[in-house]
């Protein structure tokens, strides 16, 4: 703890040191020499930033079904770094908004949409703010970091040059001392407010407020030649030339005030060398807290009277140095503070409908009016908005500035395991342990059931009105739905469907029709009031929390009235599928070389006529086989299930027969060298023999009342009562659901017991 302790000190002593840093001064010479080196962070505006930052923070996303040709590139991006660690509040993001999020920074960066506000839209309590507040320190955050460096603007002025001495300033206090009528050379009066005392110091430091990137300052039409001499990496300048996302370099005019101290300079000292060793760069230092970079206002603050700001102190200097007040105006508004900064509004109500209206001009024309002045304006505009709110600002006649208004529409959490992401966050990754495998993944789908749409086009048109999965799926499909949400097709849906799940299907259902949906149901505020209840109820020590708690739970009429008709009845019915297959998959063991050897014999043996007590040496394995109708009898029943009767085993004999002979041995083994099992047919009816041999391991087993007892009494000294072989199956099993599905001892033993008692093995046979 101490060591962390004085590790925190350390850092937080560090960033403050690091900070003082910042404010550092670099000649423009040097800041030159900076960029011809490694001129990719210098050539950022605040787009480009925005878009470095969400990935710096955002690992590669993961390909959601890699290989798949219908897919939609959708990817699971893991937000933690970006929204939930060293939050206050955390903010859990699901993966449908995480891909809206990158393909939204994506775009601004490639320069296409820049002159827009961005609304997150979401209704109560779905905690757009905290997106967005966790958003902006992430964002501050990374602009201390190396990767995030910005670079801004300041001069600094020798005043020498300018024809400034000390004497002079004497001369000056006294003209001013005067003209406030005071005779004395010695007057004790301190000078009148609005007329402080010019600086005694040698130079005269002048920051630029809008924060300009210092590269505006080479004159425009000699910035392209400039950089072609000065730039190395000629991969980058071929960028920087020739896309749009660079446009802005060789367009932009730097600020009013540098514009004007620039020509103002030259004038004076006539030689630009002379102006540019003036003229120094140092990190933009955002800080939210200041407005610095960052300007977030809340609807309730109260709106300035004046948006125009100056600096007295400056302005006087100034004045000073080029003798005329008006040869270099420092005078700026407010929205200078934030130019390649970001400029967002939380909520839109009240004092931040007049601040969003007055983004219009700015927006539209990149340009705010200042008293007679024009100041530039490039920010990132973003702000949070409930429906309601939306619905007034539509009402109210803004068509010109509506086209300007960019909906991002931020519902409830529709992906299952984010959801239930955020309960271990909020009540501790504990709870887990109280629950049996898939049950709190199970109560978020509960949740999100109920922000969903029950009528899918997207589904109808893919499935038609199927009736093949209702053992395991509700009527309207959402289980799958969710699950596809989730980015996991799930493995009871048929080869055929699977493969008709196109793309076209898939934007259809995750584009636009995701898009409407979650906006209403359990806010995420009020799920986690219920799942407090629901835990405190259910979670007692020695008991793990299961299905019939769950559905216990939510048979209340005020709850299920927002849940669809059936869905928990549905829910259920998937699980008891879900643990069954666990238990099979468990259970099963096989032995893969005798498998091996038998098909192998098989797919030999069939070129063969039997005739009882023909004897043929296998070419593949060496055995010595005898073809009799048993032999063959034996291996198709395990590969095609016992039910299969004999007219379709012949069926399936010749088919297999005419595959190995024009493929399989043709094609495959002649011609491409494959071993045999390296033949797809060898490979397909590997397949179909273990699957028949996984979903008939329960048979033997499951009306055994012995077995059943055993695992009751596992763990217990009843159970080494039971005989070997029992035992030895019980242990098995047992351990390969704690291994392979996370079940505890106890929790294994519990849901055996309770699919032997329910039947369920029968049910989805
Ligand atoms: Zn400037």
């Amino acid at each position: 703890m101490a060591t962390s302790h004085s590790k925190n000190a350390l850092d937080k002593l560090n960033k403050k040191l690091d900070e003082k840093q910042q404010g550092a001064l670099i000649p423009f010479s040097k800041f030159l020499e900076t960029l011809r080196n490694d001129p990719y962070p210098v050539f950022r505006n605040i787009f480009h930033l925005f878009y470095d930052f969400v990935h710096y923070y955002l690992p590669k996303g993961v390909e959601e079904y890699p290989d798949d040709p219908e897919t939609i590139n959708f990817k699971d991006y893991d937000c933690t770094k970006l929204l939930v660690e060293g939050a206050d509040h955390p903010f859990f993001v699901d993966r449908l908004f995480a891909n809206k999020l990158v393909r939204l920074t994506d775009s601004l960066k490639r320069g296409v949409q820049q002159n827009k506000v961005y609304l997150f839209e979401g209704p109560h309590g779905s905690g757009k703010s905290t997106f967005l507040n966790n958003l902006l320190d992430k964002f501050e955050e990374y602009t201390n970091t190396p990767k995030g460096v910005a670079y801004e603007v300041i001069w600094k002025i020798d005043k020498k040059k300018l024809g400034w001495s000390p004497n002079k300033l004497e001369n000056i206090i006294q003209d001013a001392l005067q003209i406030d009528g005071c005779e004395k050379k010695d007057c004790p009066e301190p000078p009148k407010p609005g007329k402080p005392l010019t600086s005694n110091s040698e130079y005269l430091e002048v920051p630029c407020p809008s924060h300009d990137n210092p590269i505006l300052l080479i004159p425009k039409h000699h910035r392209k030649e400039f950089l072609e001499d000065l730039i190395k990496d000629t991969k980058f300048k071929e960028e920087l030339f020739n896309t749009k996302e660079y446009e802005w370099v060789f367009k932009k005019e730097p600020c009013t005030i540098c514009t004007s101290l620039y020509q103002a300079l030259l004038d004076k000292l006539s030689s630009p060398a002379e102006v540019f060793n003036m003229l120094f760069t140092r990190k933009y230092s955002f800080n939210k807290r200041l407005g610095e970079g960052i300007s977030v206002f809340n609807a309730g603050d109260e709106q300035q009277r004046s948006d125009v700001v100056t600096n007295q102190a400056i302005q006087n200097q100034l004045a000073e140095l080029f003798g005329d007040s008006n040869k270099v105006r420092y005078i700026y508004s407010r929205y200078a503070k934030t130019n390649n900064g970001i400029y967002a509004l939380m909520d839109i109500k009240d004092s931040n409908v007049h601040r969003l209206k007055n983004l219009h001009g700015i927006i539209s024309e990149g340009v705010h009016k200042v008293e007679d002045l024009e100041e530039n304006v490039e920010s990132l505009f973003l702000a949070v908005i409930n429906p309601e709110d939306k619905e007034d600002l539509e009402k109210e006649k803004m068509k010109a500035f509506s086209d300007r208004l960019e909906y991002i529409r931020q519902p409830y959490v529709l992906d299952y395991k984010t959801e239930a992401e955020i309960y271990k966050s909020t009540f501790g990754k504990q709870i887990e342990n109280h629950f049996l495998p898939r049950v709190l993944n199970n109560f978020a789908k509960v949740i999100i059931a109920s922000r969903l749409n029950v009528r899918s086009d997207a589904l109808v048109d893919w499935l038609g009105n199927t009736s093949q999965y209702n053992r395991y799926c509700d009527e309207n499909k959402l289980l799958l739905k969710m699950s596809l949400y989730t980015g996991v097709i799930p493995q009871w849906l048929s080869e055929e469907h699977r493969k008709s799940f196109t793309a076209n299907i898939r934007r259809k259902l995750i584009l636009e029709e995701a898009e409407k949906e979650g906006f209403k149901g359990f806010s995420g505020r009020e799920t986690l009031a219920l799942f407090d209840e629901f835990y405190s109820a259910y979670a007692k020590k020695g008991q793990l929390v299961n299905m019939t708690n769950l559905m216990k739970f939510f048979n209340r009429d005020e709850l299920r009235s927002k849940i669809p008709r059936s869905f928990i009845e549905s829910l259920k019915n998937l699980y008891d599928y879900n643990i069954v297959q666990e238990m099979k998959e468990s259970l099963y063991y096989y032995n893969e070389k005798k498998i091996s050897t038998e098909i192998q014999n098989y797919l030999f043996a069939i070129n063969f006529d039997v005739s009882e007590g023909t004897k043929v040496k296998c070419v593949y394995t060496g055995e010595n086989l005898e073809l009799t109708n048993d032999f063959f009898d034996t291996i198709e029943i395990r590969i095609l299930g016992a039910h299969t009767g004999s007219s379709a085993r012949k069926a399936f004999r010749e088919y297999t027969q005419k595959e190995y002979t024009s493929k399989t041995l043709t094609q495959e083994i002649q011609i491409e060298g494959k071993k045999i099992t390296e033949t797809m047919l060898y490979k397909n009816l590997f397949g179909k023999y273990v699957y028949n041999l996984k979903e008939n391991v329960l048979d033997p087993l499951i009306e055994n009342l012995n077995f059943r007892n055993s695992i009751k009494d596992y763990g217990t000294k009843a159970f080494d009562t039971y005989d070997k072989k029992i035992k030895g199956d019980v242990e098995y099993l047992i351990n390969n659901l704690t291994k392979k599905f996370g079940y505890t001892k106890e929790g294994a033993s519990q849901v055996c017991v309770y699919i032997i008692d329910n039947h369920l093995a029968k049910k989805f046979s």
